[in-house]
């Protein structure tokens, strides 16, 4: 029963180290989020032990009666907050949910409709050597050049031109809502499934703050560690006459047995979602971001090329376009790393720089809305961020703004009562 820092110094070293990075620095990956400390505790309990093949009440195993408590309260409580007719919690990822949705309606060679990973897709939208690319045939839609807005238009004529068994609407780096209802019209022109990958806005659905997908698609999918802040894993939601296929594509089609043990963590995180703690942590998210895209909108930001992807957001992160900076989509996500602020480099629509340098950043607030953020506090992060991409920037510039992100990762401690 050796605690793990004794079973594994190497192991509990690097983990106690992340903790530290997590508490002491600004964390926005827009993808990312701090699972709450129930939930940690579901994941980290005995029921990854445990085998279960199958669905609550029809298992290949013995021994399950408590697994499936767990697993009915997760279906149960995604099927609540979302208004769905069904749900499945078994997905191990987003991108399993996608595979497990696709392999339910489409047979390889099939035609689906997604959007172009360069403006914002997910690799399992139809990227060329995901399966999506590999076992479907696979057409994009696009930005509007102009107004880096999703061409509905275009997405229309495709649709009529390439017949598509599948139109998938979401997005990994996009900040706007999508129109769903329109989405749902095309779908019918051409006699198309809709799929609606959510993982990215899930949370804000929950809290009301973004239209939902389900009462337009025949499937929805997400994760459940974005917006949603729960354990990293999948969700499958669809309606009851697609119940079935659903459920034989993710066990046995995809996957063995789930894990029990993220599952309970998700019926925790999901419980959390309904309740107004949450809704109230959102609308800071949303606050947040909004914040960020107006400073970043600044004359004194445009001055130096750094420009805001469509003029702003609706929704937890701000895609900042610096085709026009002297700063790369590397060189400025390490200039923030250096003063504590954790984001991701971001590939925008038509971006003339490789994809492993970019000419874009993608900046989220829903992890430091979870650390308890409010309006003060971003408009402090943003103000820093525009800092840090000034030409000017330099050794005491690091030094100063640095100081910042230490003063505000101490006024909202993270995990103050984990037991280490
Ligand atoms: N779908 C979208 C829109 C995503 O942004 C992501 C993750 O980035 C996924 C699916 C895949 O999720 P996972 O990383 O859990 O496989």
């Amino acid at each position: 029963d050796a605690r793990l820092s004794e079973v594994d110094p190497e192991v509990a070293a690097a983990v106690a180290a992340e903790l530290d990075r997590q508490q002491s620095t600004l964390e926005m990956i827009a993808s990312e989020n701090f699972a709450p400390a129930g939930v940690l505790e579901a994941q980290g309990s005995v029921l990854t032990n445990k085998y279960a093949e199958g669905y609550p009440g029809r298992r290949y195993y013995g021994g399950c009666e408590h697994v499936d408590v767990v697993e009915q309260l997760a279906i149960d409580r995604a099927k609540a907050l979302f208004g769905a007719e069904h749900a499945n919690v078994q997905p191990h990822s987003g991108a399993q949910a996608n595979a497990a949705a696709m392999f339910a309606v489409l047979k390889p060679g099939d035609t689906i409709l997604g959007l172009d990973l360069a403006h914002g897709g997910h690799l399992t939208h139809g990227m060329k050597i995901n399966f999506s690319g590999k076992l479907y045939t696979v057409v994009a839609y696009h930005v509007d050049k102009e107004t880096g807005i999703v061409d509905l238009a275009e997405i229309e004529r495709l649709a009529v031109e390439h017949r598509p068994k599948l139109i998938v609407a979401g997005w990994s780096a996009y900040p706007r809502q999508l129109d769903f209802a329109e989405f749902r019209r095309i779908a019918d022109l051409v006699d198309a499934k809709l799929m609606v990958d959510m993982a990215h806005f899930a949370g804000l659905v929950a809290a009301g703050l973004h239209p939902s997908p389900v009462p337009h698609a025949d499937i929805v999918t997400t994760t459940t560690h974005k917006t949603l802040g729960g354990p990293r894993g999948g969700l499958i939601l669809c309606r009851e006459a697609l119940a079935k296929k659903i459920n034989s594509a993710v066990f046995p089609g995809q996957q063995g047995g789930p894990l029990e043990h993220v599952i309970a963590a998700k019926a925790v995180a999901l419980k959390i979602a309904a309740g107004d703690e949450f809704r109230e942590r959102q609308e800071r998210t949303l606050a947040g971001s909004r914040l960020l895209a107006e400073r970043l909108s600044r004359p004194d930001c445009a001055a130096v090329g750094v420009r805001v992807l469509t003029g702003g957001t609706d929704v937890h992160l701000v895609l900042v376009d610096l085709v026009q900076s002297a700063l790369d989509g590397q060189q400025a996500e390490d200039r923030l790393h250096s003063v504590g602020i954790t984001v991701n480099r971001n590939a925008v629509p038509f971006d003339p720089r490789p994809p492993m340098v970019t000419s874009g950043l993608r900046i989220g607030t829903p992890a430091l809305a979870t650390r308890g953020f409010g309006a003060e506090d971003f408009t402090e992060v943003a103000d820093v961020i525009a800092e840090a991409l000034k030409p000017d920037f330099d050794e005491s510039a690091r030094q100063t703004l640095r100081g910042r992100v230490e003063l505000l990762a101490k006024k909202h401690p993270l995990y103050a009562d984990l037991p280490r």
